[in-house]
């Protein structure tokens, strides 16, 4: 279906920003963006939808969720915004154990309701694409299942979803060597051979994976066609960084320990650092250097890192918001950092801008100023979400 859509104040694609814009679109991709006065004759017979001299903004990418999951966290919430320590709580059985035990309780179709629920609140905030975790099983089992939960909720979902394996924590009742081997060894080739994760990725960290652990089950990854992520560097400093620009990961995240060599790895190897305001703030940890990181040629993206515990965070606004305010970023790099580059975390050049050869996926705000969301803090003037081109959320009737 070929189609105009006019009458755009100003649009971002993030990197240029144009005004009076338009977007023709064919079959969902984007084969022409420019000022609507330069629009080419071969599309004027083009059916044109006038946006009513609003912003537009490519749809936001979050590339680091854990969005399926049971129960909640708000009395371990509690427990924090006391003193508790996250570390603590977390070496004494809860925390992610906790989320476990909840995952464990709830049925898929419980799953995939209360997933799909939070899906269609990161709809609404303009999100077009989500990566989607598991992690919440540890038992290879229960792994699978959460992949499954993440597949129907890829079949259903109008956003795209990217699904990647999680190696969480090792779960009580293992021993460790045992549980890396039968990661490496038995479900990743499972669910490489099944299609149910597009990457694996390791939280190695103090608690849960070491480094050498870490790079045994990114390598079998590897070596089964799955891309690669690390959370990398949160709680202390391991060398995850490092690992993740020598593999070729596709990022690496959190980052809050990092140092300079570090942001040079991944600058020379062009793994995205992926950074988590929500989880930093929301545990009282250092702010990342995201300035720092980005001067030193870091292809920094940002994401909510959503999930019960150290982020509940639904707005990729605030986050942006974050980015702006500690590290410092402009407006218009949070906005990069969390559409293009975010894209680029998931290896998909093919989202997160208008450009070109690009999914037709972008927010439409109720404002004729493309990033009035970033000013407005706690509010969202989003008028309508198009994925491939085609409206799946309108706020308000008309236009
Ligand atoms: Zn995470």
């Amino acid at each position: 279906m070929n189609r105009i859509f006019g009458g755009i104040s100003e649009l971002y694609t993030p990197r240029v920003r144009l005004q009076q814009a338009a977007l023709a679109l064919e079959n969902g991709w984007l084969v022409w963006v420019g000022q609507e006065t330069d629009l080419p004759d071969r599309y004027r017979t083009w059916e044109r939808f006038d946006l009513g001299g609003r912003g537009v903004v490519p749809g936001i990418v979050d590339a680091h969720t854990h969005l399926v999951y049971g129960g909640d966290r708000l009395d371990e919430y509690l427990r924090r915004a006391r003193g508790e320590s996250y570390e603590a709580i977390l070496a004494a059985g809860g925390g992610i154990y906790s989320t476990v035990r909840a995952t464990d309780a709830a049925s898929e179709e419980e799953l995939y309701a209360q997933a799909r629920g939070r899906a269609e609140k990161f709809l609404a905030a303009g999100v077009t694409t989500l990566e989607i975790k598991s992690g919440y099983g540890l038992e290879p089992q229960a792994e699978l299942r959460m992949l499954r939960v993440i597949q129907k909720l890829k079949q259903t979902l109008p956003q795209h979803v990217f699904p990647t394996l999680l190696a969480h924590v090792v779960p009580r009742g293992w021993e460790r060597q045992k549980y890396v081997q039968m990661f490496a060894q038995e479900l990743i080739p499972e669910v490489a051979q099944a299609g149910l994760a597009e990457a694996v990725d390791v939280f190695c960290d103090q608690g849960a994976f070491t480094l050498s652990e870490t790079r045994k089950i990114l390598e079998a990854a590897l070596a089964n066609g799955l891309k690669t992520k690390v959370h990398a560097e949160q709680i202390v400093h391991t060398g995850a960084a490092r690992l993740a620009a020598e593999l070729g990961a596709l990022s690496a995240d959190h980052l809050e320990q990092t140092t300079p060599d570090d942001w040079q790895a991944l600058a020379s190897s062009g793994t995205v650092g992926t950074v988590l305001p929500g989880a930093a703030v929301i545990l009282r940890k250092p702010f990342p250097n995201i300035r720092a990181m980005w001067d030193a040629g870091v292809k920094v993206a940002i994401a909510t890192d959503h999930n019960p515990g150290s982020s509940p965070l639904f707005s990729p606004w605030l986050g942006m918001q974050l980015a702006i305010s500690l590290g410092p970023l402009t407006a218009e790099e949070a906005l990069t950092a969390h559409t293009s580059h975010a894209a680029n975390a998931l290896g998909r050049g093919d989202l997160g801008r208008l450009e070109v050869g690009s999914r037709a996926d972008f927010v439409v705000m109720d404002s004729p100023h493309a990033l009035k969301p970033l000013y407005h803090w706690g509010d969202h003037p989003i008028h309508a979400v198009y994925v491939n081109g085609s409206s799946i959320l309108r706020q308000t009737p008309g236009a």
